[in-house]
């Protein structure tokens, strides 16, 4: 596999509401600079596997963020695909970011495995699509942000993610690494991301928790605008 991969949602539910988060934390919503697509792009995407009614989830519920973005999503033979997505079971849910696709140069080889079935329950099949095209998108963790302060219990977090069968450098690539500065943008943090993990409370130190978001928040959806804007910028001269 070439490029950043990207594991994502193995977690299980968190039932209990999250509290706010402590004050003053800052937190940033990031993208990834290198990997963002040309604005106006059509970006193609082909399935390796899934049923009919899996594929048009997928793309119905991708379909969101391209409402905002300046990008295209059309659907088409594998071969010609940029996004290839398969439903391998026991392979997780991951994306490649943004135009890493193009890095991965077999045409039955995955850029994007998600973990969903027939059975999935819709509220997780969502999210799940929704995080992973923001992957696509060329956005990364929010919970990863340069200026991200999260005080993380980490033998807490490696002892549950072991559980789940992560190596231990995949929690390290996933969830405490932090982006540089100099790959990522961003703006304020918004705890209703899509692109952030769902955090318990007894993975920090300071008690500070996330619960799971199922949908584009306000600020996923003006960041999507911003990165991709649907209309040009006009200067006037002075
Ligand atoms: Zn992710």
């Amino acid at each position: 596999m070439i490029g950043t991969l990207l594991c994502c949602s193995k977690m299980a539910e968190i039932s209990a509401p999250p509290p706010p988060p402590p004050n003053g934390l800052i937190l940033r919503l990031c993208t990834s600079r290198p990997r963002m697509w040309a604005n106006g792009t059509i970006i193609r995407v082909g399935f390796l596997s899934g049923s009919v009614a899996m594929r048009e989830k997928v793309i119905q519920y991708a379909s969101e963020w391209f409402e905002h973005a300046n990008l295209h999503l059309v659907l088409v033979n594998i071969h010609e695909a940029d996004v290839r997505i398969a439903f391998t079971p026991g392979q997780g849910h991951w994306s490649l970011v943004g135009t890493d696709c193009h890095n991965e140069r077999g045409h039955q080889q995955p850029t994007m495995n998600l973990h969903l079935n027939d059975w999935t329950p819709g509220r997780v099949f969502k999210r799940t699509v929704l995080h992973e095209f923001g992957h696509v998108l060329g956005f990364l963790h929010e919970h990863q942000s340069p200026v991200m302060g999260i005080k993380w219990n980490r033998p807490a977090v490696l002892a549950y993610y072991r559980k789940i069968g992560w190596k231990d450098t995949d929690v390290e690539e996933n969830v405490f690494k932090q982006y540089d500065h100099d790959m990522s943008q961003s703006s304020r943090f918004d705890r209703l991301s899509i692109m952030l993990y769902a955090i318990p409370s007894d993975f920090t130190n300071d008690g500070f928790s996330v619960g799971w978001n199922d949908k584009l928040s306000a600020m996923d959806k003006d960041f999507a605008a911003k990165a991709y804007p649907k209309q040009p910028r006009v200067f006037f001269p002075c």
